[in-house]
């Protein structure tokens, strides 16, 4: 059995900042990780070529400043996305070609709508306090309806409501109707709203780390080397009045405290001995995530920029949600990112291999012309299907849970603590937010020690 200060479960960018400031504060750690690899939710793989593709977390933005914090420790600069040409939107078949973020040609209702409904939502969003969002003046009300029923009473014509879902549901990558309002006013509230949400430059897709979110992972994870047990999936966390035992596939650890930082909705696999209070208990069952499927498809060169696009596409429902120019810093070779969202990636899960490789390429051909047929390479990432991640991007609320059960989402039960990015205030869902929440549980832990003692 392993003796430690503390012990983390979960090698994503939440479990693995929290062991790494652990360490730095010359505490003993154990991270005990399921998979065969650290990174979780973002998965960066090295072409032979140098280049890189991030199969899951990519981008950073302005305010995100401790994944840049991170970045400079380890001296990982950034650099800007393309965003130099024509974006598209498809609608019931018909594309609009456009420059800047207003698809002007499209029904100057639709877009009018779009606009005004975003306009209002940032408001909602500042009236939500960040650390308890559940004591927002209208919590209960944006709380017993969905997503989809705010979209309905505010959109004016079906071309909007479809516009305010794809931008708004899209991040939960869920239906709509699935979401709480009051989830989604928290959730980007703590980003700083909508507008950053979707935002390209300035916004949430503003610049990505060169090498990818691997160039950030593998330097802390090479630091935590003694720490980290990987290939162990946590079965059982028991406390005591001493400590807590830590129950692996085939390690078991002993420590002062436990921080669990997995997603929300795959903490229920673990066993908590005693079990854990009611409310947290239920907060495990009530917050899943959607489904999505990330593509990267590998070119000589980025074709479509010298025809004129951006790369960025959006077309509500269909296979291909969004695409986006996902190339390293050289642009070389082409590569071009596909999420494919919520329902309609449930939908391809269930063709096989073959068959989504030719909707996708399909896809891309409709959109940016015949060069798209023949990629050097597909890879294709389901997060639906992955065991430890219990589906993508982030964890949402239903109708009624985060008023109920939000309390529950930071303070400890104990001396098991709680990381992941959900459980972060400020930039929530992304991996600042994760950044963030292992930050804080480190400290969390080590408070708890410093007040035991005195
Ligand atoms: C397709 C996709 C695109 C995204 N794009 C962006 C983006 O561009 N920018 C952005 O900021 N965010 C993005 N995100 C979200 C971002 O990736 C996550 O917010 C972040 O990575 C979450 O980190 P985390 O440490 O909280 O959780 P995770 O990364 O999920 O880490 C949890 C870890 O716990 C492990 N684990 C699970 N169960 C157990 C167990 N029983 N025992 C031990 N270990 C266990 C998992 O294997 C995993 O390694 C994206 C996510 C996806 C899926």
């Amino acid at each position: 059995m392993a003796d430690v200060d503390y012990c983390v479960v979960g090698a994503g960018f939440a479990g693995l900042t929290a062991a790494l400031r652990l360490k730095q504060a010359g505490r003993s750690v154990a991270l005990l990780e399921a998979r065969d690899r650290v990174g979780g939710r973002t998965f960066t793989v090295t072409r032979d070529d140098g280049s890189w593709i991030d199969r899951g977390g990519a981008w950073v933005g302005p305010g995100q400043d401790r994944i840049h914090a991170l970045m400079d420790e380890f001296g990982v600069p950034e650099y800007k996305q393309n965003h130099d040409g024509d974006a598209m939107m498809i609608v019931d078949g018909k594309k609009h070609r456009y420059g800047g973020t207003i698809p002007w040609s499209m029904s100057p209702w639709a877009v009018t709508n779009l606009g005004v409904g975003l306009t209002v939502l940032e408001e909602m969003c500042k009236a939500v306090p960040r650390e308890s969002p559940w004591e927002a003046k209208k919590a209960d009300e944006w709380d017993r309806i969905s997503l989809a029923e705010w979209i309905e009473k505010n959109s004016l014509s079906k071309q909007a409501r479809e516009m305010l879902d794809m931008a708004l549901a899209g991040t939960y990558t869920s239906a709509a109707s699935e979401t709480s309002l009051l989830w989604m006013l928290t959730q980007m509230g703590s980003g700083g709203g909508p507008g950053f949400v979707i935002g390209g430059k300035g916004g949430a897709q503003d610049a990505r780390p060169v090498g990818g979110m691997g160039a950030i992972y593998r330097p802390m994870a090479a630091e935590l080397v003694d720490a980290l047990h990987l290939s162990q999936p946590v079965q059982q966390i028991s406390q005591d009045a001493d400590g807590v035992t830590v129950s692996a596939a085939d390690v078991t650890v002993r420590a002062r405290r436990v921080i669990v930082a997995i997603p929300l909705a795959i903490a229920t696999s673990i066993v908590y001995e005693p079990a854990l209070p009611v409310d947290r208990a239920f907060l495990h069952q009530r917050m899943p995530s959607g489904a999505v499927i990330k593509v990267s498809v590998i070119y000589d060169e980025p074709f479509w920029r010298a025809d004129g696009f951006s790369g960025q596409s959006s077309s509500p429902n269909s296979p291909a949600t969004l695409t986006i120019d996902a190339c390293t810093d050289t642009a070389d070779p082409g590569i071009m990112c596909i999420i494919t969202e919520g329902p309609a990636a449930r939908r391809l899960t269930k063709l096989d291999e073959a068959e989504r490789k030719a909707v996708f390429i399909g896809e891309l051909v409709d959109r940016f012309g015949s060069k798209a047929k023949t990629p050097l390479e597909l890879h294709e990432q389901n997060w639906t299907v992955e065991r430890y991640s219990g589906g993508g991007m982030i964890g949402h609320a239903p109708t009624g849970v985060l008023t109920q059960f939000g309390y529950t989402l930071r303070p400890p039960c104990g001396r098991v603590h709680w990381a992941g990015t959900e459980s972060s205030a400020v930039m929530c869902g992304w991996i600042d937010g994760a950044v963030r929440s292992g930050e804080r549980a480190a400290s969390e832990v080590m408070a708890a020690e410093t007040a035991a003692v005195s």
